[in-house]
């Protein structure tokens, strides 16, 4: 009896754990609600600890096979101002040359390649070989839709987006404030605003769109994306879109003695008492910001758990491409005189890089101050845990307003535009807040509630995933 060969995809990544994280989700959902073979090509830069950590895991995954290719030597077509957005943008760009190689080697032949939205440009490839293609969005549906929209607002809008007077407006969605847009339409003589508009453009080429995010959260977006839709009108765009979140992990099974010290600390701690703060993967904060932060956690008399990164004064992601290996006195010396010790019985500091989705699944967390990437997003709501929004960079500040205006999970710091520091009054405040409001807490449980829904067996994400899966089986 003839036996079918398991169908294989390959998903390709690149640089930086908030993009890596959802792909092998992504992939592990493929392997075990599918039975598909998968190939992760995962361009890596190497600058962490926690990404060794995250690699070594996935190298010896057993559930699918995992290619690092380390990122290309970048440094002579890049100037030293160029943004991490320019970077990846280049760093993809000249990877190409080694997902070809392995594309047209790789066996079996893959029917579908899914690629993170840094690497769109790898899309013909697929063309070429005659295999199916996708773009995986690790964001939501309407930053899919500003994404999809700029190149048209390029053309409408004169100006700065942030100097306009009128929010920006997407047919068939809520419109963007100027001060909320993605990092990249910041300025639009940068050189990282002309990738960012290619990638826009670069979408409309693949057979179809995975977002990380469920119907019944964003409903809107999602239909006016789709066929009928009016902003697919407006593009005579014809690509099917799948809501296929929230795609989160698991708690880490793996304890060593960092983790486990941290969970005893959380044990001793009264339930829903501590407020985790936490900047992502590569999000750093000035050092008066710093300082400012460290006073108003201790205004605000809440206990804490903060995973401290040395400041950089320039970008806020300048973690992002850096060796983050700073030890807890290196970053001590930041924070204010006699705040560790003034501190110590209520306030736990981690250095650089902690378990988030344990601590974020422990009963002692009350609260998220989190910059709003959106995979910490999706891990505070998978654990019904309510949100601090505290935009750094990307288009966090466009998850910021539709975490706090939008669907009522977040407390919002006012401070706009960006680049001015929070006072420490006002952190205090929004610590309190966070953790004693019902009502933000109970709307978290809401959404936590729906986003489980859809992805359990017949939810919307669920059966998103089944068809494409099923297409791409043929
Ligand atoms: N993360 C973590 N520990 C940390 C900081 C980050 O495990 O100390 C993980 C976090 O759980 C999430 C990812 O890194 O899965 C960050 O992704 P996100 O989209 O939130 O933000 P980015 O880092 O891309 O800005």
């Amino acid at each position: 009896m003839e036996t079918r060969k398991p169908t294989h995809v390959v998903l390709v990544s690149c640089p930086g754990l908030g993009h890596l994280i959802p792909v092998i989700e992504l992939a592990k959902r493929f392997v075990l609600h599918h039975n598909f073979k998968v190939t992760i090509l995962a361009v890596t830069s190497q600058t962490s600890r926690a990404e060794t950590q995250i690699l070594n895991s996935a190298l010896t995954s057993s559930l699918f096979h995992f290619i690092d290719i380390p990122s290309p030597d970048i440094t002579a077509l890049v100037a030293q101002n160029d943004t991490v957005f320019t970077r990846l943008c280049v760093v993809m760009r000249e990877a190409k040359i080694a997902i070809r190689s392995i594309l047209s080697e790789i066996t079996p032949r893959p029917s579908a390649l899914i690629v993170d939205i840094f690497s769109t440009e790898a899309i013909p490839i697929a063309r070429e070989l005659n295999i199916i293609s996708y773009v995986f969005v690790a964001s939501h549906a309407w930053m899919l839709a500003l994404v999809i929209y700029s190149p048209v607002l390029d053309e409408l809008v004169e100006g700065q987006y942030v100097d306009q007077k009128e929010p920006l407006k997407i047919p068939g969605c809520k419109p963007v404030q100027p001060e909320d847009v993605i990092e990249p339409m910041l300025d639009r003589n940068d050189r990282q605003y002309k990738e960012y508009l290619a990638i826009g453009n670069g979408f409309l080429q693949s057979d179809g769109v995975l977002v990380n995010t469920w119907e019944e959260l964003q409903r809107e977006e999602l239909e006016a994306l789709r066929e009928g839709g009016l902003l697919s009108e407006a593009l005579n765009m014809k690509i099917p879109v799948y809501a296929v979140g929230p795609l989160v992990r698991q708690p880490e099974l793996e304890t060593n003695s960092s983790s486990e010290s941290l969970v005893k600390w959380l044990d001793e701690q009264p339930s829903q008492s501590v407020v985790y703060v936490s900047f992502g993967s590569g999000g750093t904060l000035s050092s008066e910001q710093m300082r400012e932060l460290a006073w108003g956690l201790e205004l605000s008399e809440q206990r804490f758990l903060w995973v401290v990164r040395a400041p950089i004064e320039k970008n806020a992601d300048a973690a992002f491409f850096t060796t983050g290996s700073s030890g807890i006195d290196e970053v001590a010396k930041y924070l204010p005189e006699g705040f560790v010790s003034r501190t110590n019985e209520v306030g736990l500091l981690v250095p650089e890089w902690a378990q988030q989705v344990t601590i974020l699944g422990h009963r002692a967390i009350g609260g998220f101050l989190t910059h709003c990437g959106w995979g910490s997003t999706l891990e505070s709501v998978t654990n019904g845990v309510p949100l601090i929004a505290w935009p750094l960079y990307a288009e966090q500040r466009m998850n910021a307003a539709l975490l706090a205006e939008e669907l009522g999970v977040a407390v919002r710091h006012r401070v706009l535009p960006i680049k001015k520091v929070v006072r420490r009054e006002e952190i205090a405040e929004m610590v309190k807040e966070s953790v004693k409001s019902n009502r933000v807490r109970e709307r978290m449980k809401e959404v936590q509630q729906s986003g489980m829904k859809a992805l359990s067996e017949g939810g919307s994400s669920y059966v998103a995933l089944s068809k494409i899966a099923n297409t791409i089986a043929g």
